[in-house]
Protein backbone atom coordinates (compact mmCIF):
# COMPACT_ATOMS: atom_id res chain seq x y z
CA UNK A 1 0.00 0.00 0.00
CA UNK A 2 1.00 3.59 -0.91
CA UNK A 3 2.19 6.25 1.90
CA UNK A 4 0.66 9.15 2.04
CA UNK A 5 3.60 10.20 1.40
CA UNK A 6 4.14 8.54 -1.87
CA UNK A 7 0.51 9.37 -2.75
CA UNK A 8 0.65 13.40 -2.49
CA UNK A 9 4.50 13.44 -4.74
CA UNK A 10 2.74 11.56 -7.31
CA UNK A 11 -0.18 13.94 -7.17
CA UNK A 12 2.32 16.70 -7.35
CA UNK A 13 4.06 15.16 -10.41
CA UNK A 14 0.84 14.50 -12.79
CA UNK A 15 -1.07 17.95 -11.37
CA UNK A 16 -0.98 20.61 -14.35
CA UNK A 17 -1.17 23.44 -11.75
CA UNK A 18 -0.22 23.01 -8.30
CA UNK A 19 -0.88 26.32 -5.35
CA UNK A 20 0.44 25.58 -1.99
CA UNK A 21 -1.17 27.68 0.85
CA UNK A 22 0.75 28.22 3.99
CA UNK A 23 -0.11 29.64 7.73
CA UNK A 24 1.38 30.24 11.09
CA UNK A 25 2.81 26.66 11.66
CA UNK A 26 5.16 26.61 8.56
CA UNK A 27 6.77 29.63 10.61
CA UNK A 28 6.82 28.32 13.84
CA UNK A 29 9.44 25.72 12.82
CA UNK A 30 11.56 28.50 11.79
CA UNK A 31 10.91 29.88 14.98
CA UNK A 32 8.82 32.08 14.40
CA UNK A 33 6.15 32.67 17.56
CA UNK A 34 2.65 32.32 16.46
CA UNK A 35 1.01 35.32 17.95
CA UNK A 36 -2.06 34.13 18.57
CA UNK A 37 -0.94 31.32 21.00
CA UNK A 38 -0.55 31.50 24.32
CA UNK A 39 2.44 33.73 25.78
CA UNK A 40 2.82 35.20 22.41
CA UNK A 41 3.00 39.21 22.08
CA UNK A 42 -0.93 39.32 22.46
CA UNK A 43 -0.54 38.09 25.98
CA UNK A 44 1.54 41.51 26.61
CA UNK A 45 -0.35 43.78 24.46
CA UNK A 46 -4.25 45.10 23.85
CA UNK A 47 -5.62 43.73 20.76
CA UNK A 48 -7.72 46.78 21.14
CA UNK A 49 -4.98 49.17 21.28
CA UNK A 50 -3.84 48.16 17.46
CA UNK A 51 -7.19 48.14 15.38
CA UNK A 52 -6.00 50.02 12.14
CA UNK A 53 -8.51 53.06 13.00
CA UNK A 54 -6.38 53.48 16.38
CA UNK A 55 -3.77 53.59 13.90
CA UNK A 56 -4.94 55.89 11.88
CA UNK A 57 -6.68 58.37 14.17
CA UNK A 58 -3.96 58.60 17.31
CA UNK A 59 -0.32 59.40 17.79
CA UNK A 60 0.03 57.15 20.91
CA UNK A 61 -1.66 53.89 19.32
CA UNK A 62 0.96 54.39 16.53
CA UNK A 63 3.56 54.86 19.27
CA UNK A 64 1.92 51.56 20.92
CA UNK A 65 1.78 49.83 17.58
CA UNK A 66 5.66 50.60 16.96
CA UNK A 67 6.81 49.40 19.65
CA UNK A 68 4.93 45.45 19.74
CA UNK A 69 5.59 45.70 16.03
CA UNK A 70 9.11 45.90 16.72
CA UNK A 71 8.90 42.91 19.22
CA UNK A 72 7.75 41.01 16.03
CA UNK A 73 10.10 41.50 13.86
CA UNK A 74 13.12 41.00 15.52
CA UNK A 75 12.98 37.04 15.37
CA UNK A 76 11.24 37.34 12.32
CA UNK A 77 14.02 39.08 10.86
CA UNK A 78 16.78 36.47 12.61
CA UNK A 79 14.40 33.69 11.14
CA UNK A 80 15.58 31.30 8.03
CA UNK A 81 13.20 29.24 5.92
CA UNK A 82 13.09 25.73 7.06
CA UNK A 83 12.81 22.19 5.12
CA UNK A 84 9.08 23.07 4.00
CA UNK A 85 10.35 26.79 2.53
CA UNK A 86 13.00 24.88 0.65
CA UNK A 87 10.96 21.99 -0.44
CA UNK A 88 8.45 24.62 -1.93
CA UNK A 89 10.68 26.96 -3.44
CA UNK A 90 12.51 23.67 -5.42
CA UNK A 91 9.43 22.51 -6.56
CA UNK A 92 9.09 26.12 -8.56
CA UNK A 93 12.34 25.59 -9.69
CA UNK A 94 10.99 21.71 -10.90
CA UNK A 95 8.25 23.50 -12.62
CA UNK A 96 6.05 21.87 -10.11
CA UNK A 97 4.89 24.91 -8.84
CA UNK A 98 1.83 27.50 -9.69
CA UNK A 99 1.88 29.47 -7.05
CA UNK A 100 1.95 30.06 -2.98
CA UNK A 101 -0.86 31.78 -1.12
CA UNK A 102 0.35 32.75 2.52
CA UNK A 103 -0.86 33.85 5.57
CA UNK A 104 2.37 34.58 6.85
CA UNK A 105 4.16 37.96 6.78
CA UNK A 106 7.32 36.79 7.25
CA UNK A 107 8.78 36.94 3.71
CA UNK A 108 10.21 33.41 4.17
CA UNK A 109 9.30 31.76 1.09
CA UNK A 110 11.01 35.14 -0.80
CA UNK A 111 14.46 34.37 1.54
CA UNK A 112 13.65 30.25 0.50
CA UNK A 113 14.33 31.29 -3.31
CA UNK A 114 10.49 31.50 -4.54
CA UNK A 115 10.17 34.18 -7.01
CA UNK A 116 8.35 37.08 -6.11
CA UNK A 117 5.47 36.69 -8.58
CA UNK A 118 4.72 33.51 -7.67
CA UNK A 119 3.94 34.56 -3.90
CA UNK A 120 0.85 35.85 -2.85
CA UNK A 121 1.42 37.34 0.66
CA UNK A 122 -2.35 37.54 1.84
CA UNK A 123 -1.59 39.36 5.12
CA UNK A 124 0.97 42.00 3.78
CA UNK A 125 4.83 41.30 4.51
CA UNK A 126 6.55 42.38 7.60
CA UNK A 127 9.59 43.01 5.33
CA UNK A 128 8.39 46.22 4.21
CA UNK A 129 6.50 49.35 5.45
CA UNK A 130 4.16 51.52 3.50
CA UNK A 131 3.07 55.10 3.98
CA UNK A 132 -0.74 55.58 4.51
CA UNK A 133 -0.78 58.88 2.64
CA UNK A 134 1.15 58.16 -0.54
CA UNK A 135 1.23 54.52 -0.63
CA UNK A 136 5.43 55.25 -1.04
CA UNK A 137 7.01 51.83 0.42
CA UNK A 138 10.14 51.53 2.27
CA UNK A 139 12.63 49.10 3.18
CA UNK A 140 11.53 47.75 6.96
CA UNK A 141 15.35 47.41 7.95
CA UNK A 142 15.34 51.34 7.28
CA UNK A 143 12.90 52.23 9.16
CA UNK A 144 13.82 49.86 12.24
CA UNK A 145 16.90 52.02 12.36
CA UNK A 146 14.55 55.11 12.89
CA UNK A 147 12.96 53.59 15.78
CA UNK A 148 16.61 52.20 17.38
CA UNK A 149 17.39 55.81 17.07
CA UNK A 150 14.62 56.59 19.33
CA UNK A 151 12.00 57.68 16.84
CA UNK A 152 8.66 55.97 18.36
CA UNK A 153 6.18 56.65 14.99
CA UNK A 154 8.24 57.35 12.00
CA UNK A 155 6.68 59.57 9.49
CA UNK A 156 7.07 59.22 5.30
CA UNK A 157 10.06 61.03 4.27
CA UNK A 158 8.21 62.37 1.23
CA UNK A 159 4.20 63.48 2.30
CA UNK A 160 4.83 63.31 6.44
CA UNK A 161 1.97 60.62 6.23
CA UNK A 162 2.16 58.21 8.92
CA UNK A 163 4.33 54.66 8.17
CA UNK A 164 3.18 51.50 8.91
CA UNK A 165 4.65 47.64 8.28
CA UNK A 166 3.08 46.73 5.09
CA UNK A 167 0.88 43.80 7.12
CA UNK A 168 -3.06 43.72 7.43
CA UNK A 169 -4.16 44.66 10.55
CA UNK A 170 -7.49 43.94 12.37
CA UNK A 171 -9.91 46.35 11.25
CA UNK A 172 -8.03 46.91 7.80
CA UNK A 173 -9.76 45.53 4.67
CA UNK A 174 -8.13 42.34 3.17
CA UNK A 175 -5.88 43.53 -0.32
CA UNK A 176 -8.07 43.53 -2.95
CA UNK A 177 -5.47 43.11 -5.97
CA UNK A 178 -4.10 39.91 -3.89
CA UNK A 179 -7.32 38.53 -2.37
CA UNK A 180 -9.04 38.03 -5.76
CA UNK A 181 -5.72 36.52 -6.79
CA UNK A 182 -5.71 34.01 -4.56
CA UNK A 183 -9.50 33.27 -4.79
CA UNK A 184 -8.61 32.52 -8.87
CA UNK A 185 -5.73 30.47 -8.77
CA UNK A 186 -7.58 29.05 -6.11
CA UNK A 187 -10.12 28.40 -8.51
CA UNK A 188 -7.90 26.94 -11.38
CA UNK A 189 -5.17 24.44 -9.39
CA UNK A 190 -5.91 21.01 -9.88
CA UNK A 191 -3.64 20.62 -6.63
CA UNK A 192 -4.27 22.13 -3.33
CA UNK A 193 -1.98 21.78 -0.73
CA UNK A 194 -2.24 23.31 2.49
CA UNK A 195 0.74 23.32 4.74
CA UNK A 196 1.00 24.38 8.59
CA UNK A 197 -2.35 26.59 8.42
CA UNK A 198 -5.58 25.28 11.24
CA UNK A 199 -7.79 27.15 8.50
CA UNK A 200 -9.92 29.08 10.64
CA UNK A 201 -8.77 32.63 9.73
CA UNK A 202 -11.41 33.54 7.21
CA UNK A 203 -11.50 34.83 3.93
CA UNK A 204 -8.09 32.81 3.52
CA UNK A 205 -9.63 29.67 5.18
CA UNK A 206 -12.13 29.66 2.36
CA UNK A 207 -9.46 29.19 -0.16
CA UNK A 208 -9.11 24.98 0.06
CA UNK A 209 -12.79 25.27 -0.54
CA UNK A 210 -12.89 27.10 -3.65
CA UNK A 211 -10.41 24.56 -5.10
CA UNK A 212 -12.07 21.53 -3.88
CA UNK A 213 -15.35 22.60 -5.49
CA UNK A 214 -13.93 23.43 -8.09
CA UNK A 215 -12.64 19.60 -8.82
CA UNK A 216 -8.84 20.13 -7.46
CA UNK A 217 -7.23 17.65 -5.13
CA UNK A 218 -7.18 18.71 -1.56
CA UNK A 219 -3.91 17.75 0.62
CA UNK A 220 -3.91 19.18 4.09
CA UNK A 221 -0.37 18.72 6.45
CA UNK A 222 -0.99 20.19 9.89
CA UNK A 223 0.16 18.94 13.03
CA UNK A 224 -3.56 19.42 14.33
CA UNK A 225 -6.74 18.67 12.86
CA UNK A 226 -8.72 21.02 10.88
CA UNK A 227 -12.11 21.60 9.96
CA UNK A 228 -11.57 20.86 6.16
CA UNK A 229 -10.00 17.27 7.11
CA UNK A 230 -12.98 15.23 6.23
CA UNK A 231 -13.21 17.32 2.71
CA UNK A 232 -10.04 16.34 1.93
CA UNK A 233 -8.14 13.93 -0.39
CA UNK A 234 -5.20 13.13 2.13
CA UNK A 235 -4.23 14.27 5.36
CA UNK A 236 -0.82 13.99 7.34
CA UNK A 237 -0.75 15.59 10.40
CA UNK A 238 2.74 16.02 11.00
CA UNK A 239 5.30 18.40 11.02
CA UNK A 240 6.24 20.55 7.87
CA UNK A 241 9.59 20.68 7.61
CA UNK A 242 10.30 16.83 7.31
CA UNK A 243 6.87 15.91 5.69
CA UNK A 244 7.74 18.33 2.57
CA UNK A 245 11.26 17.17 2.36
CA UNK A 246 10.07 13.63 2.44
CA UNK A 247 7.52 14.28 -0.68
CA UNK A 248 10.37 16.49 -2.47
CA UNK A 249 12.81 13.28 -2.24
CA UNK A 250 9.46 11.36 -3.43
CA UNK A 251 8.89 13.73 -6.55
CA UNK A 252 12.20 14.10 -7.72
CA UNK A 253 12.71 10.31 -7.41
CA UNK A 254 9.76 10.20 -9.61
CA UNK A 255 10.92 13.52 -11.96
CA UNK A 256 13.69 10.47 -12.89
CA UNK A 257 11.78 8.05 -13.23
CA UNK A 258 9.44 9.40 -15.77
CA UNK A 259 12.58 11.61 -17.87
CA UNK A 260 13.64 7.65 -18.49
CA UNK A 261 10.16 6.69 -19.46
CA UNK A 262 10.29 4.34 -16.22
CA UNK A 263 7.50 5.99 -14.95
CA UNK A 264 5.60 5.58 -11.44
CA UNK A 265 1.74 5.95 -12.25
CA UNK A 266 -0.47 7.72 -10.09
ZN1 LIG B 1 3.94 59.43 2.09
Amino acid sequence: MKSEIDEVAGWILNAKRTVVFTGAGLSTESGIPDFRSPGGVWDRYNPEDFYFQKFISSEVSRQKYWQMATEMYEPMKRAQPNLAHLAIAEMERLGKLDSVITQNVDGLHLKAGNSPEKVIELHGTAMRVSCLHCQRRYDREMIQKRIKEGVKAPACDDCGGPLKPATISFGQAMPETETQQAYSLSSLCDLFIVIGSSLVVHPAASMPLVAKKAGAKLVIINRDPTPYDDMADAVIHDQAGPTMDSILKNLKHGLVSRDQGLGIGD
